[in-house]
């Protein structure tokens, strides 16, 4: 039976209206506690080009930890597989904001996608420049991939987080004792807020995502990435992408995604579809509650998990 991929949105967009409970929303950012929970949004892209969306897909929220992704490929770019000398590859099975790993591994975060390791991230991306050159080339790049020239930074999201990001202060500066971050801790802080305070959709970031379904390829002609880093990058968010619950999320839904604290899931299915949820309230584990249910449910509607063979559903 062929896919009707507008009645699944339908059907789990109005599953997700219903749900009484929606988690809770982030309140360690302050300005991200003033988002309305009862929210939910989702999009989809095909490889073919179509673009299918439910509930409140054009509205915008803060990509936060989402944005890992894209700074990882911009830091990629620049200084190759060198960066694995300074980050490295395995799950962390701990929070993502957690220092005592740090100390154990001498300075050297357990992946990309942890708070840490994205701050090393954000330090290469700086490469000597100040933070406006760094936050300017990652907003072109992500407007870049989702042909989107609308896509802005929400400053008050950036500077609430400034006020109170003591605990990433407290991680650059340890890690800046290792010489594994090698400029003064506040201007990689100021790169690394602003790319979190990054505001999209669910339809641009869904859009966004579409190099990493089509092998590193951007789907209005030349390449972003080689098809094995694109591989690579989606390995990663399957087993690094939502913190220490991305063991649970890979044996739920069974594709690769990365979360943030704003509510949002990219999530890729390689060779068919990249895919934007978001609902603002988080589970026990900082992941999107609704978000998480609502990928768990397509990946059982369509047959998209990772480990499903073609064209095969539950
Ligand atoms: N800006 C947030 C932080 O560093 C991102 C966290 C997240 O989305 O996981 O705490």
């Amino acid at each position: 039976m062929s896919l009707d991929l507008p009645a699944v949105i339908a059907d789990i967009t109005a599953t997700m209206a219903s749900m009484e409970d929606r988690g809770q929303v982030a309140t360690y950012i302050p300005e991200l506690a003033t988002v309305d929970p009862a929210q939910f949004g989702i999009a989809i892209v095909t490889a073919d080009g179509r673009v299918l969306t439910g509930g409140d897909a054009d509205t915008g929220f803060s990509i936060q930890s989402v944005s890992k992704v894209f700074a990882l490929t911009l830091a990629l770019g620049k200084v190759g597989d060198q960066l694995w000398d300074r980050v490295g590859r395995e799950p962390s099975g701990n929070a993502f904001n957690s220092i005592t790993q740090l100390e154990h591994e001498q300075g050297i975060p357990r992946n990309p996608f942890i708070n840490a390791g994205a701050i090393v991230v954000a330090d290469v991306n700086l490469g000597g420049h100040e933070p406006r050159v760094a936050i300017g080339e990652m907003l072109r790049f992500v407007r870049y991939l989702a042909g989107d020239d609308s896509i802005t930074i929400n400053e008050a999201v950036a500077v609430s987080e400034t006020a109170t990001g003591f605990r990433n202060m407290a991680l650059a500066n340890y890690m800046r004792a290792f010489n594994n971050v090698r400029h003064p801790a506040e201007l990689v802080l100021g790169s690394y807020f602003h790319q979190c305070a990054i505001e999209m959709s669910c339809r641009q970031l869904a859009l966004a995502g579409r190099y990493l379904m089509l092998d590193g390829r951007h789907p209005g002609g030349g390449r972003v990435i080689s098809p094995r880093r694109a591989r690579r990058i989606n390995a990663l968010m399957l087993t690094c992408g939502h913190y220490d619950a991305s063991g649970d999320f890979a044996f739920r839904v069974g594709i690769p995604g990365k979360s943030g604290v704003g509510g949002g899931i990219l999530a890729i299915v390689p060779g068919r579809a990249a895919i934007a949820v978001w609902s603002p309230g988080l589970n026990a584990s900082g992941n999107s509650c609704l978000g998480t249910l609502a990928l768990e449910e397509l990946a059982r509607r369509t047959g998209w998990s990772v480990f499903s063979p073609p064209d095969e559903g539950d």
